[in-house]
């Protein structure tokens, strides 16, 4: 099997018109070389090397990326790095957006899933040896549910064993926190376990069904937990962003009032909510560029807060590595790294899976843990095979969305996730130059077109007049 095999290549090029209070500046943006220079001048928009980026000055070129598709299966390597354990879907919340609700099953037998975590690890080491050392140095362990904490007897066997076998492994596990103990806080500290907790701030009870900060109890072993891991770097807070919860800096906000902790001591990251209904809560709709917007502006005028409000700051900091140092596009994989032969996904009954979130039942075995050598990632596709992604000027951001999705679940993600890398780009863009990004024009983008150019509105100018007549925004330039 080639690992050279030809990608979507096509070169897409896009004029992006960035205004201040002077008038309107164009840069053009190569998509497949990443570079983007002032139209008038020829000029680079971010100076070479003005922030770290995945080709930094001197550091050796990278491969091209693995091209997976049904006809061009990914493979699983034998030293896996990454290893995500799907402990069951068995879930005590009801979140609008989950995409395990329906196959998520009526009841959990925790005895039969410790029997079955019995059988897995007696097996694990002929798969896993953790790591060139074997002590676990640069591998990861994750741990994965429904929600994980149904399953803290299997976790914590798990824990205990390979924590013995491979004392330097990363072990982490994601859990919505209801169903913390005292017990269980004891531990996970002990075992040094890495914890992120989800939650969607101030919009948790109407995204989640449940807020675990309104409830005194659980509250307090929320509190608990991240009083003992904070300090050790070992806990963070996960947001999910929908159309009901898109305001990052109240997110973070709330959460590090309901710690009753500094904004910046709190570790809280985000992710785009994936619409797998048709219905879904997750969809922006007509309410995207109004989101945007929010972001954008709450970014330049929240100051340090703004920034680095449910991590924000190191999206906005990607996007300038990657314009400072840029790359050629075929070097890169899915975001998720679920497409990379290192990174596997298995069950208890040793099921490889796509990924942490998928199950064999959903259609998601793609092998057996005892027949490594024959598992194919058959059932995704690099960016490099969508016909959107080729002309997509946020690309090298987004890499593709998720990797199996099909229909019109794609479609909407790519939308999705395509409004709000253009938030990340327009901020970098305004932290950089000063200038708002009004509208990007292509000949073709994400596909359509063709036909002359067409355009994509991203910030509308007058949002923003008031901060730059304030000149209030934070500038970063290099
Ligand atoms: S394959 Fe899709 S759902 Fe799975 S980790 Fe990647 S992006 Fe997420
Ligand atoms: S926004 Fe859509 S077209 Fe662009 S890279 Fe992401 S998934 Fe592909």
């Amino acid at each position: 099997m080639s690992v050279e095999r030809k990608q979507n290549l096509a070169t897409a090029e896009f004029r992006l018109f960035l205004r201040d209070s002077a008038g309107v500046r164009v840069a053009v943006l190569d998509s497949s070389a990443h570079t983007l220079v002032w139209e008038d001048d020829g000029s680079r928009v971010f100076p070479p090397g003005s922030a770290e980026g995945p080709a930094a000055a001197g550091s050796p070129r990278p491969a091209a990326a693995f091209a997976v598709a049904p006809h061009n299966p990914g493979l699983k390597s034998r030293e896996p790095r990454v290893v995500k354990i799907q402990l069951g879907l068995g879930c005590n919340m009801s979140c609008e957006y989950c995409s395990q609700r329906e196959i998520r099953p009526d009841r959990t037998d925790a005895e039969k899933t410790l029997e079955k975590v019995r059988t897995f690890l007696s097996r694990i080491d002929e798969w896993f040896r953790g790591g060139p050392a074997g002590d676990g140095e640069g591998t990861r362990i994750e741990l994965w549910g429904g929600e994980t904490l149904i399953y803290w007897k299997a976790m914590s066997l798990i824990g205990e064993t390979l924590r013995a076998r491979h004392p330097k492994a990363l072990i982490h596990f994601f859990t919505n926190g209801t169903l913390l103990t005292p017990g269980i806080i004891d531990e996970v500290e002990r075992l040094g376990m890495h914890v992120t907790v989800s939650h969607d701030g101030p919009f948790t009870a109407r995204t989640r069904g449940r807020d675990v900060f309104a409830d005194p109890r659980t509250a307090a072993q929320v509190r608990e937990l991240f009083r003992r891991l904070n300090p050790g770097g070992r806990i963070s807070f996960n947001a999910t962003i929908t159309r009901e919860s898109p305001d990052l800096l109240a997110i973070h906000h709330h959460i590090a009032d309901a710690l009753g902790a500094p904004f910046e001591s709190v570790r809280v990251t985000h992710e785009i909510g994936i619409p797998y209904e048709s219905d879904s809560v997750a969809l922006f709709g007509d309410a995207s560029l109004a989101i945007r917007t929010g972001l954008v502006r709450a970014a330049v005028a929240g100051g340090v807060h703004g920034l680095l409000a449910c991590g924000l700051w190191e999206h906005v900091e990607e996007v300038r590595g990657l314009f400072g140092n840029p790359v050629d596009r075929n070097v890169f994989g899915q975001r998720c790294g679920m497409d990379r032969s290192d990174r596997i996904a298995v069950d208890l009954d040793g099921n490889v899976l796509t990924c942490q979130i998928t199950s064999a039942e959903s259609g998601h075995r793609i092998g057996a843990i005892e027949r490594l050598e024959d598992v194919r990632l058959t059932t995704s596709r690099h960016w490099s095979e969508r016909e959107e992604c080729g002309s997509c000027p946020v690309l090298l951001s987004c890499r593709g969305g998720c990797m199996f999705m099909t229909g019109k679940s794609w479609t909407d993600s790519c939308d999705q996730l395509f409004d709000w890398h253009l938030g990340y780009l327009a901020t970098a863009l305004y932290l950089q130059t000063g200038r708002v990004l009004e509208k990007v024009e292509g000949g073709v983008i994400r596909g359509k077109g063709g036909d002359g150019a067409i355009a994509v509105e991203v910030l509308r100018a007058k949002d923003f007049i008031d901060l730059l007549a304030a000149g209030s925004a934070p500038q970063v330039r290099s």
